[in-house]
């Protein structure tokens, strides 16, 4: 069975017609339908366009969203908001919750006030001097406050807000339309591909085994029929990679860089009051790689995370426990001592921007938001280009549907795509394109290349193509070499196999990070973290949505990074065994898409690890 096919018996499939189906309810998605509804009613609620599939009444508009609610998002976010207010050009903060104008923004650069992080000489030479000179320097609690922030990671007259929050908002604007329809809780398995034609998508299948064949109480997904899909699933949508794989990418175009956004929101201590509107960027700590953000809401809430990368080749990349160690910094407890966890999330971002994106239209489909490439790497920024795309794609629609022209892919080129080129979403993401392949090459290196491309408007950058993920990790035993001794790292293994101790936490006790001394404040278990960031249960009757492809892979893998980096604790290892999955604990990150050290064949850029449409999650709403 192929990673997007159903063991459905197809007589049993219920079908539903309407004009436009989209897959996923995130900013893009929101500027979609947010253009969309007010163009195909006019004020006074008659019908401005109208549908095909119901003549006579606008436009049917079905919108699916996975997650059990609309206000599902893990994100900062501090954004420039310039496409989201033009949409709604009499925004003001305090119509979001959560949302606050940005009042000032600081970058740090992070020392190790421990000194477990794994630090070039050079860096370390270099902290030593930052140390001495401390006097003379704005260096303070183990923090350089760099003098002056380019330009380009501005945000100057935007906004700070809670993605959940603000995306329930916009769910409520466009509801309050009546011209759309959003179903929360309801996972798209895959488009329906016809040709070269998308004619709509099916919902998954419900009442099956963990491995997707029928059981008791068995319901086939549905198939929706409509003239136009619009896919808007984020970074890690099946449904975006299925037509990745069926219509290809584009020449010379890849998705290689990512990170695992892990991240808090918390309320901050009475006595520790802070600015709404307050954006601190960091690097450096909890390792040099990791960077990392602090933003102020209303109410003396913030959210505070930090950003694990592709290019950190550490197989023990556990990014709860890195965020644990980065919340303690003395820099960050300036703000935080006293603090109170209030929920938490994780989520993969895609970080090759433009040079990810993926063929954005054909016969009946586009695409939009991060899955589309939006998200600006240089600056930063994704919820903002995401929004532009979906409102780019929207006005495409409007002007189609008005001169009666069919969704084919010259069409939609001519009225989204174009629009798309010759916007700043385009311009932006050219300049960003490069920014980040100095990484490849270590982190000073990464920096600068990153400084040139934003000061030269992406004329100049350093570095190679980035390679795929798996080509980046590696092994426990040379990642340690010269840190840990080969026996030892083997006796670690052999304990941790009796035990059932994860072996990336006890290889990063061993190379120097202390305990974690939970205060069930800030500081709590894992597995409380997920219950305060509220852990949907994973419905029963729905199939496993991780999948490890090629057993053989992962009972000859020492490096077990999916193990590692899972941000639930869903993925366990079984020593020489195939991972134990547990529905229950994910979180839907989608990190062990991206985060396995083994391709699934020779030459491929997939890893052993499929991650397929699913329920459950997290209910996270403030996040
Ligand atoms: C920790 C973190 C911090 C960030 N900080 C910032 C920041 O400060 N500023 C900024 O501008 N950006 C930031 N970003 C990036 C930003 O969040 C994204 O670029 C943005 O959310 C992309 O919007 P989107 O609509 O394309 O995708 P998403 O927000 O990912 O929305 C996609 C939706 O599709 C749903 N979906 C997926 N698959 C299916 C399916 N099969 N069926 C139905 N629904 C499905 C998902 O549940 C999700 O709700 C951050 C990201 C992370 C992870
Ligand atoms: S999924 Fe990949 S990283 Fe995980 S055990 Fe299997 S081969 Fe190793
Ligand atoms: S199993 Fe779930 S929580 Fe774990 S990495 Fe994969 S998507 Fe994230």
């Amino acid at each position: 069975m192929g990673e997007t096919e159903s063991a459905a018996p197809e007589a049993a499939r219920q079908e539903l017609s309407a004009d436009v189906v989209c897959v996923g309810f995130g900013p893009a998605m929101g500027g979609f339908l947010t253009t969309l509804a007010r163009g195909v009613v006019n004020p006074d609620g008659s019908t401005a366009v109208e549908s095909r599939v119901a003549p006579g009444l606008p436009l049917q508009v079905i919108c699916y969203e996975r997650a059990d609610d609309v206000g599902f998002g893990v994100s900062g976010v501090v954004t420039r908001a310039r496409a989201l207010r033009e949409s709604f050009p009499e925004l003001e903060a305090a119509q979001i919750p959560l949302a606050a104008p940005i009042a000032e923004e600081r970058v740090l650069y992070l020392l190790d006030p421990i000194g477990a992080s794994r630090r070039s000489a050079t860096l370390r030479g270099a902290d030593r001097l930052l140390r001495a000179a401390r006097f003379a320097l704005p260096v303070a609690d183990e923090a350089l406050e760099l003098p002056w922030t380019p330009e380009f990671l501005h945000k100057r007259g935007g906004m700070v807000l809670s993605l959940g929050q603000l995306n329930q908002w916009v769910a409520g604007q466009v509801l309050q339309t009546g011209a759309v329809q959003i179903w929360p809780g309801t996972p798209v398995s895959q488009a329906l591909v016809e040709g070269h034609a998308v004619t709509g998508v099916r919902l998954v299948d419900q009442g099956v085994n963990r491995d997707g064949t029928p059981a008791e109480g068995y319901l086939p997904g549905m198939d929706v029929k409509a003239a136009l899909t619009v896919v808007g699933d984020g970074p890690v949508g099946p449904v975006g990679r299925q037509l990745d794989e069926v219509f290809g990418m584009p020449e010379g175009h890849h998705v290689r860089e990512w990170a695992v956004g892990c991240k808090m929101v918390v309320d901050l201590a009475p006595d520790r009051p802070a600015k709404p509107g307050t954006v601190l960027h960091t690097f450096g700590f909890p390792e040099p790689e990791i960077f990392g953000f602090l933003y102020v809401h209303p109410g003396n809430v913030a959210s505070v995370g930090i950003f694990v990368p592709s290019w950190f080749d550490c197989p023990a990349r556990t990014s709860y426990r890195y965020l644990q160690h980065y919340v303690q910094h003395p820099a960050l407890q300036r703000y935080l001592a006293g603090a109170t966890l209030r929920s938490w999330g994780a989520k993969s971002i895609q970080e090759s921007g433009r040079r990810g994106e993926p063929r954005l239209a054909g016969d009946g489909w586009a695409r939009i938001g991060e899955g589309s490439g939006s998200t600006n790497v240089l600056t930063g920024s994704g919820v903002d280009e995401a929004w532009a795309t979906g409102v780019q794609l929207a006005q495409g629609v409007l002007e189609l549907c008005r001169s009666g022209k069919p969704f084919s892919r010259e069409n939609l080129e001519a009225a989204y795509v174009a629009r798309r080129r010759g916007s700043w979403v385009e311009a932006e993401g050219r300049v960003a394109e490069r920014a980040r392949d100095g990484f490849g090459q270590g982190v000073a290196t990464g920096l600068l290349g990153m400084a040139l491309s934003g000061l030269t408007g992406g004329k100049v950058s350093l570095g190679p193509e980035p390679v795929p993920p798996h080509e980046r990790i590696q092994g426990v035993e040379g990642w340690y070499e010269g840190r840990i001794p080969a026996a030892e790292v083997a006796a670690l293994r052999a304990e941790c196999a009796r035990s059932g101790r994860p072996l990336h936490d006890a290889l990063m006790d061993r190379a120097g990070w202390p305990p974690i001394a939970c205060d069930g404040k800030l500081l709590v278990s894992h597995q409380d973290a997920l219950l305060l960031g509220g852990k949907v249960q994973a419905p029963p009757g729905y199939a496993d949505h991780v999948v490890f492809l090629r057993p053989e892979l992962c009972k000859a893998c020492g490096a077990r990074t999916c193990v590692a980096i899972c941000s639930g604790q869903a993925i366990t290892d079984v020593p020489d065994g195939v991972p134990a999955f547990d529905r229950e604990k994910c979180v839907h990150c989608g990190a062990c898409l991206w985060n396995c050290s083994q391709p699934l064949e020779d030459g491929s850029e997939q890893g052993n690890v499929a991650f397929l449409a699913g329920a459950g999650g997290l209910h996270s709403a403030e996040n």
